[in-house]
């Protein structure tokens, strides 16, 4: 069976700022689809809030095996009820790979069960570093490359201690981040990835879209979905 792939976008910062908009005029869902869309054996659906029930009602999210969420501006118009739909599946097995600014999403604070705050401040060079370079997420992935301008994202994260850190990221003022981390939550796996600002073309960096697909496959449920957690 092929696995499915759901890819959740807010969506509201392409159509409001003509500098998110240049990078990805189809919106930041649509750049992810494409770069998943080499995987093999693989069918992607998008969703944005702006969709009825978010795009995720219970029949989306019973039908897909791992989620993607970018989020920022809106967190807060998320319901509750659909935050604790994505936790449920993530319970029953569903992957999870969240997004940048989705460090603050309802469902990722939930599932973490801290604040996820971070160290914020403009933008500046990042290095991100591969510091489990066995990791299958970090396979084909450099032992450190950079992303040229990125929002800088430094400790402290207030995130539970990582199942595994996966990438470390640097910024050039001196701050170190948790730039990929995985977490073991239920039956299902989660993935929290840093970089991804709206007003640069992360997801069009080649190593970055690799360490997504290599994530999706990664978080791909390895046994048949739970009915209940
Ligand atoms: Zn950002």
């Amino acid at each position: 069976m092929a696995l499915s792939i759901t890819i959740w976008n807010e969506g509201l910062h392409e159509k409001t700022s003509p500098a998110v908009a240049a990078h990805y005029p189809d919106g930041i869902h649509a750049v992810l689809a494409e770069a998943l869309g080499s995987l093999e054996d693989v069918r992607i659906r998008t969703a944005t809030l702006e969709d009825p029930d978010c795009g995720l009602p219970p029949e989306v999210l019973d039908d897909t095996d791992v989620l993607l969420w970018w989020g920022h501006m809106a967190h807060g118009r998320v319901p509750d009820e659909t935050a604790a739909r994505v936790d449920d599946a993530v319970l029953r097995g569903m992957g999870f790979l969240v997004l940048h600014s989705g460090h603050m999403a309802k469902p990722f604070v939930r599932l973490m069960g801290t604040s996820c705050t971070l160290t914020w401040r403009d933008d500046d060079r990042e290095r991100l570093w591969t510091i489990l370079p066995a990791h299958p997420i970090a396979q084909g992935i450099p032992e450190q490359f950079e992303i040229p301008m990125e929002e800088m994202y430094g400790e402290p994260f207030d995130i539970p201690e990582p199942d595994e850190t996966v990438f470390l990221g640097w910024f050039a003022g001196g701050e170190v981040f948790r730039s990929g981390c995985v977490f073991r939550r239920g039956r299902g796996r989660v993935f929290y990835f840093q970089p991804g600002h709206e007003t640069y073309p992360i997801y069009h960096h080649p190593h970055v879209r690799q360490i997504l697909r290599n994530a999706v496959r990664y978080l791909a449920p390895t046994a048949p979905r739970r009915k209940e957690p």
